[in-house]
């Protein structure tokens, strides 16, 4: 079960710049077949991968054609809709592709493409305009962490992000510690629990607690199989974003399968 019985738990993988268009088939097809094999309840833990833009649409077919339980989402989004800005993707394109979520302010993207918390925070008003539930990336460097301690960065970020936002938003929010990203060194599920907590409390402050009482919070750095049931213990952890791990079905399946290996 997820362990808040208000959510449902959310596993997701996000494959960065890694599987093309027909790698991306073969992948889909067998972390199905592995869950579906393994009896995964897919109600009660839900699985989406991110693919690069490239494989999106191979990926919908197969999913849709052999109605795969699975979800899938976009990496980015352009916080416009249309128009003269080369390389960008709109909400309403990965809305065509029945793309469920987007991955906004990845670190990633906030460290190489100079993404500010103001950019974010259009990205996820487009992709809320667009009916793509945004996965909102947020999280402390090391720096961060030793001059301000471990929520004030976070919860700052998601503030921006949540400007203008409303009434029953359907969002995610992903906490991801800089530090614990590829590097191998998750954060404790008791510092995850801590900001988990404190992005949580944020979200009640700026939508309400109905908003934050039903809002995924997701924790990301460093999962695979053998912590992911420590955090999915915590009260404000309801899932993980993952990186690595994600590359490699065995692995991500057994991730997504937390509640069997472990017995949360
Ligand atoms: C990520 O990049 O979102 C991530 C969590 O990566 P990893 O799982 O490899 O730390």
């Amino acid at each position: 079960m997820a362990v808040n019985s208000k959510r449902t738990a959310l596993i997701a993988g996000n494959w960065k710049m890694n599987l093309d268009h027909l790698q991306s088939i073969a992948f889909v097809q067998k972390l199905a077949w592995t869950l579906k094999d393994a009896n995964h309840d897919f109600d009660a833990v839900e699985v989406s991968v991110f693919p690069p833009f490239t494989d999106l649409r191979s990926v919908q077919t197969l999913i849709a054609a052999d109605k795969l339980p699975l979800v899938f989402g976009g990496q980015d989004v352009s916080r416009h809709d249309s128009g003269a800005y080369t390389g960008e993707i709109s909400g309403a394109f990965l809305k065509a592709l029945d793309a469920s979520y987007v991955i906004i302010g990845h670190s990633e993207r906030r460290q190489y493409h100079g993404e500010t918390d103001e950019i974010v925070q259009a990205k996820t008003a487009a992709a809320i305009k667009h009916g793509v539930v945004p996965v909102v990336c947020v999280g402390e460097t090391a720096e961060d962490l030793e001059q301000h301690g471990p929520s004030a960065v976070p919860v700052a970020q998601l503030t921006t992000a949540l400007e203008g936002l409303s009434g029953a938003v359907d969002i995610v929010v992903a906490y991801e510690p800089v530090w614990a990203i590829g590097s191998g060194q998750a954060a404790t599920p008791e510092q995850a629990e801590q900001v988990c907590a404190a992005l949580r409390a944020t979200i009640a402050e700026k939508l309400g607690q109905d908003v934050a009482d039903k809002t995924r919070v997701l924790y990301g750095g460093s999962v695979k199989s053998g912590n992911i049931a420590a955090f999915m213990r915590e009260p404000n952890v309801d899932g993980a974003l993952v990186g690595g791990a994600s590359l490699d079905v065995a692995e991500f399946a057994a991730i997504a399968r937390y509640q069997k290996h472990v017995g949360v």
